[in-house]
C-alpha cells in the first residue's frame, strides 16, 4: 500500500459487518437497510434488464432517463434548475461522486476543510487527490452536534480550495440550519472556496427540513451536490448516485469519473430514473417510518444508559458510553458482540483527533422494528 493510503487499511464498515456476521450479532453497524426499496422499482429494473436496457455500457455521464429525472427532482423540491445535459452527472453511488469530485477539483497540496467526525471515504478521497484534510470538529451541545462558525472560519486558509459539507450529517445526525449555511456560504464566496455538499440523507431529516447550499444566493456556481439512491431508495447494492452543479464542474468532476469506472450500474439507472418520480407519498413515508425507528432505538439505547444524541437526521444514532463506566469506543465495540450481541461503530474512525471521538458510538436505526427491538431489549439486558 502506497503512503497516500497507509493510514487508512481496512474500512470499519467490512471490519465491523465481518464481526456482526462471525459472532451472529444484530448489525447496527454498517448503515444499510434490512428491507429493500420498493416493489414497483426493482420491477423497473428487471424490466431494464430483460429489455436489455443498460446491460451495454451506457453513456458516460448516465442515461438521459435519468439525468433528466435528477434534474427534475432538484427542481421540483429544491427550486434549482439543472440542464440533464450538461450540469448532471450519474455515478457508482455517492462514494464516487465523492472520489471524483476530490480528484478533480483539489490540487495538491490543496487543503480540504471538512466536518469531524467525517464519513470514512472523505480522507482518503482527499489522500488520494493529494490533498491535506482540514477538520472542524463539530462539538456536542445540549444533546446535539453544532458547527462552530468561528471554527471554521480559523480553519480556512490561503491554501484551501473545498469546504467539504456533510449535512444531514453521518455520524452525528445533525442538520445545518440556514443561520449556519450562509455562514458558509458567505465564506465560501469571501475566500472563493468550492463547497462539495454530500447531501445523501436529504430525504432523511425529521426536525427542521432539508436546505441544499446551492439553493443559497451566489452558491449554486461554486458547489458540487452529491446524491445517492442507495439511500434515498434502500438499495445500497446498486450504487446509483448522482453530481448536479454547473457545466464547468461537471465536465471537470467527469474528467475523473471517466478514468474511476467510466460507467456503471445500467438497468438500475432506468430503475432509479423511476424511483425519483415516485409520488410524494414515498418520500412521506420513508421519513415517518425512519423516524419511528429513530425513538425505538434512541428511546432503547437511553433505557440501557447511553446518553443519546437523538439526530435530527440520517439513520444513524451517536451515543455517549461514559454513563456506562466506559471511555473507549473501539473497546467497546470490540466487545459488544460479546456482551450484548450487537454491531456498533466506534466514531473514533472518524476523527483525526482520536481522543475527541473516544467515547462516542454510532448505532444504525435502518433496520426492521423487530431488529432494533431485539437489540435494545439485548442492550438493556446487558447494561441496564
Ligand atoms: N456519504 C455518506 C455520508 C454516507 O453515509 C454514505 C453511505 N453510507 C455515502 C456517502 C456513500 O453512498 P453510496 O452508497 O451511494 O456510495
Ligand atoms: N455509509 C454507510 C455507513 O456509514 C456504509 C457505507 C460503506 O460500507 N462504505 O454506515
Amino acid at each position: 500500500l502506497n503512503r497516500r493510503l497507509a493510514e487508512f487499511g481496512t474500512t470499519i464498515f467490512a471490519e465491523m459487518s465481518a464481526l456482526a456476521v462471525r459472532t451472529g450479532s444484530i448489525n447496527l453497524g454498517q448503515g444499510f437497510p434490512d428491507t429493500d426499496g420498493p416493489e414497483e422499482v426493482r420491477e423497473a429494473a428487471v424490466r431494464a434488464l430483460r429489455d436489455g436496457r443498460g446491460n451495454q455500457y451506457p453513456p458516460g455521464p448516465g442515461v438521459p432517463e435519468l439525468r433528466t429525472a435528477i434534474a427534475a427532482h432538484q427542481r421540483d423540491r429544491y427550486g434549482l434548475g439543472y440542464d440533464p445535459d450538461t450540469e448532471v452527472l450519474v455515478t457508482a453511488g455517492a462514494t464516487e461522486a465523492i472520489a471524483a469530485s476530490l480528484l478533480a477539483l483539489v490540487e495538491p497540496g490543496d487543503e480540504v476543510v471538512a466536518l469531524e467526525p467525517y464519513y470514512d471515504s472523505y480522507a482518503a478521497c482527499i489522500a488520494m487527490a493529494g490533498g491535506t484534510r482540514v477538520p472542524v470538529t463539530l462539538r456536542p451541545r445540549e444533546g446535539a452536534y453544532v458547527l462552530d462558525l468561528d471554527e471554521l472560519r480559523d480553519a480556512v486558509t490561503d491554501r484551501t480550495r473545498v469546504i467539504l459539507l456533510n449535512t444531514p450529517h453521518n455520524p452525528t445526525g445533525m442538520v445545518l440550519g440556514r443561520e449556519e449555511l450562509a455562514a458558509v456560504a458567505e465564506l465560501a464566496a469571501e475566500r472563493d472556496l468550492l463547497v462539495v455538499t454530500d447531501e445523501v440523507y436529504e430525504h432523511l431529516v425529521f426536525d427542521g427540513e432539508h436546505t441544499p447550499i446551492a439553493t443559497l444566493p451566489g452558491m449554486r456556481e461554486r458547489t458540487v451536490t452529491i446524491g445517492s439512491a442507495g439511500k434515498t431508495f434502500s438499495f445500497t447494492g446498486w450504487k446509483v448516485g448522482w453530481v448536479t452543479s454547473t457545466a464547468e464542474l461537471v465536465t471537470a468532476v467527469r474528467s475523473a469519473k471517466q478514468y474511476l469506472t467510466y460507467v456503471a450500474s445500467g438497468p438500475f439507472q432506468y430503475a432509479v430514473a423511476e424511483a425519483l418520480r415516485l409520488p410524494d407519498s414515498y418520500f412521506e413515508e420513508f421519513r415517518a417510518d425512519m423516524r419511528g425507528k429513530r425513538e425505538l432505538l434512541a428511546d432503547g439505547l437511553e433505557q440501557a444508559g447511553f446518553k443519546v444524541f437523538r439526530p435530527a437526521g440520517t439513520y444513524f444514532v451517536t451515543t455517549d458510553i461514559r454513563p456506562l463506566g466506559e471511555s473507549d469506543g473501539f473497546a467497546f465495540c470490540r466487545a459488544l458482540p460479546e456482551r450484548a450481541g450487537v454491531v456498533a461503530i466506534p466514531n473514533a474512525v472518524f476523527y483525526d483527533h482520536k481522543e475527541t471521538g473516544a467515547p462516542y458510538v454510532r448505532f444504525a436505526f435502518c433496520k426492521r422494528v423487530d431488529v432494533l427491538a431485539d437489540a435494545t431489549k439485548r442492550l438493556y439486558k446487558a447494561f441496564a
